[in-house]
């Protein structure tokens, strides 16, 4: 089979009921404080990722650099593959501020919905991802920003309490540019449940 056949159709996935919450118990890194959706966990054995492409500007190239390389980083945990179009994706980065949210600016944000999708003739619920990277803050911050954003985008929905963690609610002085020992932990452990997506 091809990686990530081309989409033919996509509509919002129907709605669920939400799982029944499981008691976190005992789970290594931070992953008692990640949170299941009302599909249950968002891992893919493979994910479909789509870049907005560069312009001719120096700031969409500064961009475009940054997250290459949190995407990059991501590749050594995770099997990534490139489409070039944004439809037969299952996770977008789009050059974008994200919207005010309660009248405060935030560096980027991710966004998960659930699409019906047919692919090869096939139809399946997958999720879908779309990550609004803020263009105008120093590169650093992008290359930081994309790294903390893509780990929600794979699944990582919820906060370390220790600012020397990629997915840390509050980050610290110093950017993290690569994953913690913590953020291994909590991934390696997520991607060991049952998928609620995965076809
Ligand atoms: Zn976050």
């Amino acid at each position: 089979m091809i990686p990530c056949p081309p989409v033919e159709m996509r509509v919002a996935a129907p709605e669920v009921a939400p799982m029944a919450s499981i008691s976190p118990g005992d789970r290594p890194g931070y992953a008692a404080a990640l949170e299941p959706s009302r599909r249950g966990w968002v891992t893919l054995p493979l994910w479909c990722v789509w870049v907005e492409p560069p312009g001719p500007d120096l700031w969409s190239k500064r961009w475009h650099g940054a997250v290459e390389t949190s995407l990059a980083t991501w590749a050594t945990h995770l099997k990534l593959i490139r489409v070039k179009n944004a439809s037969d994706a299952h996770l977008r980065l789009w050059r974008r501020n994200p919207p005010l949210q309660g009248g405060r600016a935030s560096n980027g944000r991710a966004l998960l919905s659930f699409e019906l999708v047919q692919r090869g003739g096939k139809k399946i619920v997958e999720p879908l991802v779309d990550l609004l990277i803020s263009p105008g803050i120093r590169q650093e911050a992008i290359e930081a920003t994309s790294l903390h954003e893509l780990g929600h985008g794979f699944g990582l929905w919820g906060h370390s309490d220790q600012p020397t963690d990629v997915m840390a609610a509050k980050p610290g002085p110093t950017p993290i540019k690569q994953l913690s020992k913590r953020d291994r932990l909590t991934l390696n452990w997520l991607y060991n449940q049952p998928s609620g997506v995965s076809p």
